[in-house]
């Protein structure tokens, strides 16, 4: 079996920061992968340099191929966009791999030892991550619209409704929630180095009024997007720790390890270090010097499958728990879940409802269920969806191919 046609698109309309992949061989298998951010790159680096390497290849070899592309990128650095085009391609074909041999990638990867995967409710809205509600067209990370009140807005219903937000998520079976209220203190001007104690109390007013209405009933956890320097990263982990959260993910910017740990000797709260990690290097800095009560992994940001795999593992060895991110993508979600399934150091799978209940019905082709707050083991072969045929037309603007000559 060999790879014979490389296809991406970018669904500029649903989600513009995803880049879709879908990898073809000759015996009629397509496997799909995803990454997300700067998708135009990403799908540079696939068609522009990494077919001449990945057409003819036997997409079994996953690993060889990891190798091959992961050690020729660090020629020059390899984090970043040749890291997101390599965590789509491994995606891609692990999902070959699975539909080849008929069995969910958790089953290739040693097997199952989770009943299913606890999930928390990260609180988005339907658009965050979309331009719907921006007038430039263009979202920098961590400054996604609160939107509207409406269905599923969970951004603006944790802000303006937290209690009634907790019980509705409560009576579907979510245990945990997470926010980011701490955001629009960081966009103010010099907001990173000084938030006054009244915005740490506005932004921490969802956790107030949660914690008197319904005491300990639901976790918390709140999101800093690495926007605080740390005197003030500090000064809102002192704040948060009489409501017994979860974690605090990224109060402090992540390129400073020493920092990192730092901070969580004084921070007197769990943290969680961080899907904006990108190589193996951050991963075991963080772990060696202490840095994190939890590892944050993105699936398709450190490598794919192959890698996130890899840092789970890594991270038990010091016995310190992972949880996956998502708000990045249907087969990220997915791909996670996978990787969840086979290893019990995995304490959370992140999700977005909004994004799992409005968004990726356009992108894929099969449902993602989620149980009572937990997702099931999925049953089906390889990653168990498929991209939607309509996101790949030749003529779409942002669509691309690579083809195996004859
Ligand atoms: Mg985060």
């Amino acid at each position: 079996m060999k790879i014979i046609k490389l296809e991406t698109s970018i669904p500029e309309h649903i989600m513009p920061g995803l880049m879709l992949l879908r990898i073809h061989t000759d015996e009629g298998v397509i496997g799909c992968g995803e990454t997300y951010y700067v998708p135009e790159a990403a799908a540079s680096l696939i068609h522009d340099w990494m077919h001449h390497y990945l057409l003819g290849k036997n997409p079994l070899n996953i690993e060889a191929h990891w190798r091959f592309l992961y050690e020729r990128c660090t020629n020059f650095g390899s984090r970043g966009a040749e890291l997101r085009a390599i965590s789509a391609i491994d995606l891609a074909l692990w999902d070959i791999f699975g539909k080849v041999s008929n069995l969910p990638i958790w089953q290739l990867l040693g097997g199952c030892v989770q009943e299913s995967i606890p999930t928390y409710n990260s609180c988005g809205g339907p658009s965050y991550g979309t331009r719907t509600d921006t007038a430039s067209g263009h979202v920098w990370p961590g400054h996604g619209p609160i939107g509207n009140s409406g269905p599923l807005n969970d951004y603006w219903s944790v802000i303006h409704e937290p209690v009634q937000l907790a019980q509705e998520l409560l009576a579907d079976g979510y245990t945990a929630l997470k926010t980011w209220t701490l955001d629009f203190a960081a966009h103010k001007t010099n907001g990173p180095l000084y938030v006054s104690h009244h915005d740490v109390e506005k932004g921490l007013e969802p956790f107030q009024k949660i914690r008197e209405a319904l005491g300990d009933q639901i976790e918390l956890i709140i999101d800093g997007h690495g926007f605080f320097q740390l005197p003030m990263a500090i000064r809102i982990a002192e704040r948060l720790r009489e409501y017994k959260i979860l974690w605090a993910e990224d109060l402090l910017r992540i390129d400073s390890v020493d920092t990192l740990a730092d901070f969580r000797r004084k921070a007197g709260i769990p943290l969680a270090v961080s899907e904006m990690l990108n190589g193996p290097d951050d991963y075991r800095l963080v772990l060696e010097k202490q840095a994190a009560d939890y590892v944050m992994i993105d699936p398709t940001w450190v490598g794919g499958i192959s890698q996130t795999r890899n840092l789970t593992r890594l991270a038990q060895f010091y016995n310190i728990p992972v949880v996956m991110h998502d708000c990045t993508g249907p087969f990220t979600l997915l791909a996670g879940v996978q990787v969840a399934a086979t290893s019990n150091n995995v304490a959370w799978q992140e999700s977005v409802r909004a994004h799992v209940h409005l968004l990726y019905p356009k992108l894929i082709d099969t449902e993602i269920v989620i149980e009572r707050g937990r997702f099931p083991i999925p049953q089906s072969a390889g990653l168990g969806a498929a991209w939607q045929p309509e996101l790949f037309q030749p003529d779409q603007k942002h669509y691309r191919v690579s083809t195996l000559k004859k």
